[in-house]
């Protein structure tokens, strides 16, 4: 079925919010847009690209789409300890589905509100299979960005949240294996919303952002980018794999099936930070971390697991790899 002009004009319609906060001067429908950061701010800029059929099921409602793709974005300015701003949407749509549409444009509306970000952009394009890439736009004070460099012998290394959720939760969206017959029913939504609908950890990462040593979100596994951390840091690490902060899903069903620590510690999806800090920001209850191992000399990028034991730090999930093998 052709897409005339007129359809798209249609879709862009979805997309017109005509929503202006501070800072953004100009929004949609302009050749571009206008922003205009407030003074003594520094401009953070991040890009996401989710493929259905590769990053989330191609049956995924198209609310969680929604959602998941602008908080993946958000979640990368949340790392910088940035407040977002802005963002614009590249659509590839395989077909025109307005019902479709109507649920995706709703959804992002609702949680670009959540976290005050306008859209300010964007193209629609027909494309094989549904593409959505989302430049998110932040601001933070000059020079007060976390960085993945920057840890210190000694700091302690937080996470907020729980870990693995997201991985044990695509299993089940993929039907990918056997489910732990000890799962209940409340195990099961709540490591699917995880999946479907993180939440990215914007204000621990702007209360801390002048504060810690380091630190990035955990996207594509937490030993994968544990280990991206360290390298820029030029150090290495202890990890306490029994201080890992599990949901009680997980530890369900960890119980059940203990060799799926794997994917706890491989899998990504889960969008937490991961901070280097001293040990008194990292134990203040305020921020909710929960400190899983300390930074150390070593070779940069190593990781040994309390005891003794090295970690295999680079076994993330990696797209390309996945599609190779
Ligand atoms: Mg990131």
């Amino acid at each position: 079925m052709p897409t005339g002009p007129d359809e798209f004009d249609l879709i862009r319609r979805h997309f017109d919010w005509a929503m202006r906060r501070p800072g953004v001067v100009l929004g949609v429908g302009d050749d571009a847009a206008l922003i205009e950061p407030p003074p003594g701010t520094q401009t953070v800029i991040s890009t996401d690209m989710l493929i259905a059929g590769r990053h989330f099921p191609a049956d995924t409602p198209p609310d969680a789409i929604a959602h998941k793709a602008l908080a993946v974005n958000l979640s990368d300015l949340a790392a910088m300890g940035a407040t977002p701003l802005a963002f614009t949407l590249a659509l590839g749509l395989p077909a025109v589905d307005t019902d479709w549409l109507s649920s995706f444009s709703t959804s992002l509306r609702e949680v670009a509100g959540r976290w005050g970000c306008d859209l300010v952009g964007g193209d629609t394009v027909r494309a094989p299979c549904l593409t959505i890439s989302i430049t998110a736009i932040g601001t933070l004070p000059v020079g007060e960005a976390i960085r993945r460099g920057g840890a210190r012998v000694g700091d302690c290394l937080g996470v907020t949240g729980t870990i693995g959720d997201a991985a044990l939760g695509l299993r089940l969206a993929l039907g990918d294996g056997e489910v732990p017959p000890g799962l209940t029913q409340a195990d099961r939504s709540h490591l699917l919303r995880r999946l479907e609908r993180p939440q990215p950890r914007l204000a621990v990462g702007q209360a801390l952002r002048d504060r810690a040593h380091a630190g990035l979100d955990v996207s594509d596994g937490l030993l994968q980018d544990l280990g991206h951390l360290l390298g820029a840091s030029g150090l290495a690490a202890e990890l306490d794999l029994d201080a890992l902060p599990l949901s009680a899903a997980a530890r369900r069903w960890l119980v059940e099936r203990p060799g799926d620590i794997d994917r706890v510690i491989n899998g990504g999806d889960d969008y937490e930070l991961l901070l280097a800090l001293p040990a008194s920001l990292a134990l203040d209850p305020a921020w909710g971390l929960t400190v899983i191992g300390h930074v150390e000399s070593g070779p940069p990028g190593h990781i040994r697991e309390r005891g003794g034991r090295t970690l295999p730090g680079e076994r993330g999930y990696d797209h390309f790899r996945e599609r190779q093998t």
